[in-house]
């Protein structure tokens, strides 16, 4: 089949809006029509149909991903001289959720194979003053849920999921944010599953926990106008719940579609020299493919992503910098060899293309790109 240029968008939200307008709009129109702006009905609906749909009894709505971390390292009681287990190879608010506390993350290399969380070295970067883990399922891949409940239960350790990368995916059946004390997800809008704007969540079976952010989230009132502890505007907005709620219902549908995309890309880059293409999950369930993430040998990522504009093809670097090695980490002061499978990851890394409306004809069109971007080096 011959393919012609075109051009092929990193994500289309846009074209999947198009195709649930109908239920968009008749699921805003009563939150417009009652001006139900925050929490609200239609954020209660989101919570018990999210709840329901990870598996724990409680959700909690929230403005944004990283005010999901927070609130729940928040009412975890995490703060000052308290070390949080987590990894360099992130997106950083992973990390400000911990310092916003006064507590202070402890980093740790990445897996190769998966670019999560490597457990050996957790444990071993356990101290008496380790109050959690909080691991990232990045990319859409569950990290070793059995090997760091393990350690969290040996050493009496919260562990604290941001699976703001991860919705729908699982591990060993159940789903990911369900596995630790408390899981944390972001629905920005390029999210698996993305709100008409900033929205984020906490799910979890503990009720006083939940109890707990509901009150925080909402100035800490407990009972209008009483306020019994410090507390924040972290509320989730009504048309974000409304907006969330009809798009649930086609999250695994969208996911599968993710995963027949991978598995295209998969066919087509195999054996392509120079290319390192993501180990295949034993459990496919296991991976909502958010990123498609391949590392480049040698091949200068610039180049390979500016013939791949010229082609017409988006691409992206989650992430180039290591968080410890960012400026705002200076003070803890690591230096360039602290992390060596994350530096060398985020040297090399690049993200395809990704979103469950991609054509077959946009898959192919991209690896035709690549290819030939990577040919051009030798
Ligand atoms: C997107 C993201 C967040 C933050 O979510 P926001 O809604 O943008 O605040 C946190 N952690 C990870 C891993 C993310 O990808």
């Amino acid at each position: 089949m011959a393919l012609a240029k075109m051009s092929v968008p990193f994500l289309d939200l846009k074209q999947q809006h198009r195709a649930i307008w109908p239920e968009i709009q008749a699921a805003l129109d009563p939150v417009l029509a009652q001006a139900q702006f925050i929490l609200g009905p239609a954020v209660e609906r989101f919570e018990a149909a999210f709840a329901a749909f990870i598996g724990t009894r409680f959700c909690v709505g929230l403005n944004n991903g990283t005010a999901a971390l927070h609130m729940a390292l928040h009412a975890c009681d995490i703060g000052p001289g308290d070390e949080v287990i987590t990894t360099p190879h992130t997106w950083v608010s992973t990390s400000w959720a911990v310092s916003y506390l006064g507590a202070k993350p402890v980093y740790v290399d990445i897996d190769p194979a998966t670019y999560n969380l490597n457990p050996a070295l957790v444990e071993r970067a356990v101290t008496p003053r380790t109050r959690a883990i909080l691991p990232v399922h990045l990319y859409g891949q569950a990290c070793d849920m059995d090997a760091l409940q393990a350690i969290a239960r040996k050493h009496g350790l919260l562990l604290i999921e941001d699976a703001a990368q991860a919705h729908g995916a699982r591990w060993r059946g159940r789903r990911l944010g369900s596995l630790g004390r408390i899981g944390c997800f972001s629905f920005y809008p390029g999210k698996n599953l993305g709100a008409f704007g900033e929205g984020g969540a906490v799910v979890t079976d503990d009720e006083p926990l939940a109890q707990r952010i509901r009150r925080l989230r909402d100035h800490a009132q407990q009972g209008r106008h009483q306020h019994v502890e410090l507390g924040y505007n972290t509320r989730m907005e009504g048309i974000q719940g409304a907006v969330l709620e009809v798009k649930l219902r086609h999250l695994d549908a969208w996911n599968d579609a993710r995963r027949r995309c991978a598995a295209r890309y998969r066919e087509l880059l195999s054996g392509v020299r120079g290319l390192t293409l993501p180990a295949p999950p034993a459990d496919p369930s296991a991976h909502v493919w958010h990123l498609f993430v391949v590392l480049l040998e040698g091949a200068g990522r610039d180049r390979v992503q500016r013939q791949l504009a010229e082609q017409g093809v988006a691409s992206g670097v989650h992430y180039p910098t290591p968080v410890p090695l960012q400026p705002a980490y200076a003070h803890l002061g690591h230096k360039p060899g602290d992390f060596p499978v994350a530096e060398d990851v985020m040297r090399r890394c690049l993200s395809l293309p990704m979103f469950a409306e991609m054509t077959e004809e946009q898959t192919a069109w991209t690896c035709k790109a690549l290819r030939e971007s990577l040919c051009a080096v030798e």
